[in-house]
């Protein structure tokens, strides 16, 4: 049923425009993995919560070619009412061409309250408020009295132990004094929003600070392109650290191009500006004698380490909270210091918990007081110190390798090597091709199989479980391989430094 729907609600409260190009130019859209794996997310929960009050109906209805059928959820919906059924999930009104499915429709002693399900794990009440005060407002037209509107969100404080708590696993927070702000200006947002899909005609809406809030529009690159701003050449959005208001800013002035940068005479942080000066001049940023002095507090053998993660929203094993890092994997280079390299690793069998069995294998591979590095320490340290607090018998030499780790990042980060080709980003996937542009064997997108970045390994590996043989083969396969890689980029990135030094 063509019509406005809660989320083209919200669009428009983002941006008429970001309504209007999903309607009329959808293809324009860039949509990342992670925003899937978000709605996949988002779906599971809306599964775990339909149960929360007890048995409930769940009225959703799909057509014979798996479409949602609109017309008979609302006619099931109605059922349910005149049956006074106590809980609809997906419940289904429609007035004068606005449309919403509650997530849970509850009833109360004088009406039914509405559950807005989420899967984020904090109550951002302001957006939320507009979802559902526009299914308030739904709900109200078609004659239901809403006593009541909640935000149902992932509760981080839940630690599972045994079976899943599902009513601890979820935090219900009153959001009615924020639904009562946007609930006025309902009627005549639903009117220019329907004016806005009803014209062919493009909105004009210039980037701006709600391109990124509250979340990041994926329309941005086509916008970008309309402003003026290519996205084949650098420009003030790709200065390192630049914050989006003063890219705005600058914008607004007519500084686009790294050129209008330099002619404007703009206040640029040194590290922005052996950017800019690189880039304009082709030319590398090598400081030898600080290169030298990182170089000097590694000593052989180097052990250079990396963990896989993944965050899943319920909870796996005891002991675990919702969205919590757990590493499932690891790959270790041990360089020495006649240039041998060995290679280690750890890849759990995707059922059992695996940080026990990591973190023991762990603690056998690296000495107590190993030089260590990994490539942004931050993320490694954070592993090993919650492995620490979960294993105490372990704790002192899980540690004692966070204390002893350095950070491979640190030397891009501080200035003492930049190429024009890392485009003001440091993480391995910008530093490794600016380093070896020409090198298969460290091209991450030539990994056979189906991971090639640190968001697909964590989105195959709490599915190997349910593979088959062959299917669980070749997700390890790919799993170690990638995993492989990080690590020896690291041994590569320092054998580069190494050289730039001398
Ligand atoms: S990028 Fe900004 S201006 Fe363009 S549609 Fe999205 S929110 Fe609107």
């Amino acid at each position: 049923m063509p019509g406005l729907s809660k989320s083209k609600y919200t669009s428009f409260r983002k941006c008429p425009k970001y309504l209007w190009l999903g309607a009329y130019k959808p293809e324009e859209q860039v949509v990342d993995s992670s925003m899937q794996a978000r709605f996949d997310t988002g779906t599971s929960v809306g599964e775990l919560a339909k149960g929360l009050f007890g048995p409930y109906t769940d009225v959703t209805t799909l057509t014979d070619d798996g479409h949602l059928d609109i017309k008979a959820m609302l006619a099931r919906t109605q059922q349910c009412l005149a049956d006074d059924a106590d809980n609809i999930c997906e419940a289904a009104f429609s007035y004068r061409g606005c449309y919403c499915a509650v997530d849970i429709l509850r009833k109360t002693d004088d009406g039914y309250a509405i559950y807005e399900v989420k899967s984020s794990t904090s109550a951002d009440k302001e957006v939320y408020a507009q979802d559902v005060a526009f299914q308030k407002w739904v709900l109200t037209q078609c004659g239901v009295n809403v006593t009541g509107t909640y935000l149902v969100c992932i509760n981080n404080q839940y630690v599972r132990n045994g079976a899943l708590g599902v009513h601890q696993l979820f935090s219900i927070n009153d959001i009615s004094e924020a639904v009562a702000v946007e609930y006025p200006q309902v009627a005549a947002n639903c009117k220019a929003a329907k004016a806005v899909l009803d014209n062919p005609a493009e909105p004009a809406v210039p980037i701006g600070p709600h391109c990124h809030e509250p979340y990041g529009c994926g329309f941005m690159s086509y916008c970008m392109r309309q402003c003026g701003i290519p996205d084949n050449e650098p420009t003030v959005f790709d200065l390192y650290r630049g914050s989006f208001e003063k890219q705005l800013e600058h914008v607004h002035n007519g500084i686009v191009s790294f050129p209008d940068i330099v002619k404007s005479g703009i206040n640029l942080t040194p590290m922005q500006k052996m950017q800019v000066d690189c880039t304009m001049h082709g030319t590398k940023h090598i400081d030898k004698a600080a290169l030298h002095e990182f170089l000097n507090t590694l000593s052989y053998p180097i052990y250079h380490l990396d963990f896989e993660t993944m965050q899943l929203v319920v909870p796996p094993y005891d002991g675990t909270r919702p969205y919590q890092q757990i590493p499932f994997q690891y790959s270790l280079h041990i360089e020495h210091a006649d240039g041998t390299l060995e290679h280690r690793e750890f890849l759990g069998n995707g059922v059992d918990d695996p940080r026990r069995a990591l973190a023991e294998q762990l603690c056998r591979a690296i000495p107590a007081d190993a030089c260590v590095t990994a490539y942004n320490k931050k993320f490694e340290c954070g592993r090993l110190s919650e492995l620490a607090d979960t294993f105490p018998d372990l704790s002192a030499h899980l540690l004692s390798i966070s204390n002893h780790i350095i950070d491979l990042l640190s030397p891009f980060q501080k200035g003492y090597c930049y190429y024009p080709a890392m485009g003001g980003g440091f993480s391995i996937k910008a530093v490794l091709p600016a380093l070896f542009p020409s090198d298969p064997d460290l091209d991450y997108h030539n990994l056979e199989g189906s991971v090639h970045n640190g968001g697909e390994a964590m989105d195959i590996y709490p599915l190997i479980a349910a593979m088959s043989p062959v299917e669980q083969a070749a997700a390890r396969e790919s799993l170690l391989r990638y995993c492989e890689l990080d690590t020896f980029a690291m041994v590569k990135v320092l054998e580069k430094l190494r050289e730039l030094a001398r």
